[in-house]
Parts: structure tokens; C-alpha cells; sequence
């Protein structure tokens, strides 16, 4: 019998409660909590955070193990398992979830929430439009792939929870039901992690491209987050709401369909959350640790966004990168960047920072759960990813 994950924390339902994990100085902080051995119902009996340090491989239990998942960088994540079947019901197997993970920035409870996933066809045009060929296929063959036969890219959408002391925040709302049935998975991925729509105080959009902003409402116009205000940047409002949306996206090398696409949704999820919308400056304190920072090119109003808090710091690069070879190659922009070389000032920018902040990155695009570290490589950037698949 497979059971989803582990890795949680007070809020999960789950039989076993392990929570995050930082690494300083090498080591590995584990807090977790043992399950009550009753039968199912009764709940987990919370114990005082047991700390356990190691440098790597498993801790055994006495009725579970942690299963270490990745020590590179300062952060990991931790699934536990049981050893003992009387303890879990049955359970024989768990598998590690790819729709959630949760982990701790400082006093944050951070969640990746997967909203599925989307296929973009003839990916390499797209992602890496002034990419010399002969560079790219080299950078490509590195990663296992062929630019010849590269027809399609299944991309993972990841939005992050954060439940912070001043309140519940969500960045970015995933694709909703704009751009097909694999993707639009946000809102039942949160309620599995018991989070209902109606649970979010805040919402703020990085940008209105339709994989970010295409779940703030549904195809009527009802809002999805109900009780939530949403914030986003005046730059992006002003320019999807104006007619300068249509004329930029007309004079760029994209399809009509997609065009009408990205200024149709733009308005109508705009128009529909006008209501409940902050528009702010791309510098903007959104709550005590959480702060915006504007990356402008891939839309006029494109941000990031800083948490900080107990001496950690994670960093949403929402599309600064959507690819790993965006880090490794920094001067190659996407089709759909509309100011590309505001959009590579900005991608500079933000990198040099996180490298020397030694921030956690969280990429909406990146590989589940979109977390991981860079370091600087030749002319970029090498990604380092967090694993979440064990092993
Ligand atoms: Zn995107």
C-alpha cells in the first residue's frame, strides 16, 4: 500500500511528522515527532522536537527512519518511513510525493504546491531564442537531450505556500483553466495538504502570465481565493490593461494564438480580481520577511520575492530562469521575454545576489519541488537542485 509523504509538520494529517531541516555547518538539524503506536484515529501525539545530527545516510528509529534526501547547500529535506507496520496500519511503502513538499525558511512553513504540469512544443526556440546553435546543441547534449529530436518539454508549475505568523500567503495562483487539464491542480494539491481556498489571506501575483495568474478565478470571473487580497506590481496592471499589451505581443515573434492568448487572460483574471487587488512598487514590504523585488524584461512588471527570517533566506525567481541552462548560460533569453535584455539585467542581477547571499531558490519552472542553490560557473551559474526523491 503506497502512502504519500512524510515530510510535515503540525498541520499534515499524516501518521509521521518530520519537519525541516536546516544544514549549518555541515550538519543536518532533523526535528521530527513520533507517531502514538494506537490504531487509526487517534492521532499523532506531539513530543518535543527531537534534534538529531548527521553528515549523512539514514537514522534509524525506533519505529521509523529519516531518510536523508540531499545535503548540498544549506537546506534539506527529510522523508520518514516506518519500520514498524503495526505502527502505520499496513503501511508497507511510502513514496515520497511529487505534489508536495514542505520545508522551513527561519519561521515560515514553506510549501511547494505543484499545479501540474504543461507540454511546450518545440521547446528550444522558446526558452533559448538568440541561442547560437552550435552552443546550444552542446549545452543541450550535456543535459542528455537532442536539439534535432527536442520536440517537447513537460514543464512542472510549482507555487509556494507560506504560512507566516502575520498570516497565509500564496505566490502565484498556477495556470487554473487556461492552458489544459495537466495543469490547474493547485487548489486540490492544497486541500490535500489541508488548506482550503478560502484559508488564504494573501496572494501575490509575480506576474499576469496565464500559468501564474490563470487560477485567481475561474472562466466566469468568480474569485478562487475568496477571502484573499491579492497584490501584484502597478507596472504589470498598467500595461496588461492598456492597449500597449497588444501592440508589444504583436511587433514579437510569437503565433497569433498566443498573443491572444496572454493578453485575453491577462485582462480577464485582472479585470476579475480588481476588487481585491494592492497594486505596489517593485521594491515593496509585503509583511514583516517578505519583500518583492521587481525583475522586469520577461513582462514590464515581473518580480521576485524575498522571505527572510531567523537567518535564512529563500528567494522566488518566479521567470527569471525558467531552465536550468538559463543559470549556466545567463545571456540567452526566452521568446516570450518582452524587454529581453531588461529581462538578462535583471536574471544578472538577481543571481549574483543569490550566490553570495547563498539564498534557497524556489523556481516556478524548476524541476519539483523548484528548490535548490547556484553557484557561479564559468560565465553563469551552475544549479544545484534539491532532490526530493530519495536515495
Ligand atoms: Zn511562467
Amino acid at each position: 500500500m503506497l502512502r504519500s509523504p512524510v515530510y510535515s509538520h503540525s498541520l499534515s494529517p499524516h501518521p509521521f511528522q518530520a519537519a525541516l531541516v536546516s544544514m549549518r555547518s555541515g550538519q543536518i538539524c532533523y526535528h521530527f515527532s513520533r507517531p502514538c503506536s494506537s490504531p487509526a484515529g487517534s492521532g499523532v501525539r506531539q513530543q518535543s522536537p527531537i534534534v538529531r545530527r548527521s553528515r549523512s545516510g539514514y537514522i534509524d528509529l525506533s519505529a521509523g527512519r529519516v531518510q536523508r534526501l540531499s545535503c548540498s547547500g544549506k537546506t534539506a529535506g527529510v522523508g520518514l518511513y516506518a519500520t514498524d507496520r503495526d505502527d502505520l496500519n499496513g503501511m508497507e511503502e511510502v513514496k515520497l510525493s511529487d505534489t508536495l513538499f514542505s520545508f522551513r525558511v527561519g519561521s515560515f512553513l514553506c510549501t511547494a504546491v505543484s499545479d501540474g504540469t504543461h507540454t511546450y512544443h518545440e521547446p528550444a526556440r522558446l526558452l533559448f531564442a538568440n541561442a547560437p546553435e552550435q552552443r546550444l546543441e552542446e549545452v543541450l547534449a550535456d543535459s542528455g537531450l537532442q536539439l534535432e529530436t527536442w520536440r517537447e518539454w513537460v514543464n512542472p508549475y510549482t507555487c509556494l505556500l507560506v504560512r507566516a505568523a502575520d498570516g497565509v500567503v500564496l505566490i502565484d495562483t498556477g495556470a487554473g483553466d487556461v492552458l489544459g487539464p495537466d495543469a490547474g491542480r493547485l487548489i486540490p494539491n492544497l486541500e490535500s495538504e489541508g488548506m482550503a481556498p478560502a484559508d488564504i489571506d494573501l496572494v501575490i501575483l509575480t506576474h499576469a502570465h496565464p500559468d501564474h495568474i490563470g487560477g485567481a478565478a475561474d472562466g466566469g470571473g468568480a474569485l478562487l481565493f475568496p477571502n484573499a487580497r491579492f497584490v501584484l506590481s502597478a507596472s504589470e496592471w498598467e500595461f496588461w490593461t492598456s492597449d500597449r499589451a497588444e501592440t508589444t505581443l504583436r511587433n514579437m515573434d510569437l503565433d497569433d494564438d498566443i498573443v491572444s492568448l496572454l493578453t485575453h487572460c491577462a485582462r480577464d483574471k485582472l479585470t476579475a480580481i480588481r476588487r481585491s487587488l494592492d497594486l505596489i512598487d517593485g521594491y515593496s514590504y509585503i509583511m514583516p520577511g517578505i519583500r518583492t523585488i521587481p525583475v522586469p524584461g520577461h513582462t514590464p512588471g515581473h518580480l521576485a520575492v524575498a522571505l527572510y527570517s531567523g537567518g535564512e533566506h529563500l528567494l522566488y525567481i518566479s521567470d527569471a530562469a525558467v531552465h536550468p541552462v538559463h543559470m549556466q548560460e545567463p545571456e540567452w533569453y526566452m521568446g516570450v521575454d518582452i524587454s529581453p535584455h531588461k529581462a538578462l539585467d535583471a536574471r544578472r542581477h538577481l543571481f549574483r545576489e543569490a550566490a553570495r547571499e547563498e539564498a534557497l531558490i524556489f523556481g516556478f519552472h524548476l524541476p519539483f519541488p523548484g528548490l535548490g542553490h547556484v553557484v557561479p560557473a564559468g560565465d553563469g551559474w551552475e544549479w544545484q537542485q534539491l532532490s526530493c526523491t530519495g536515495d
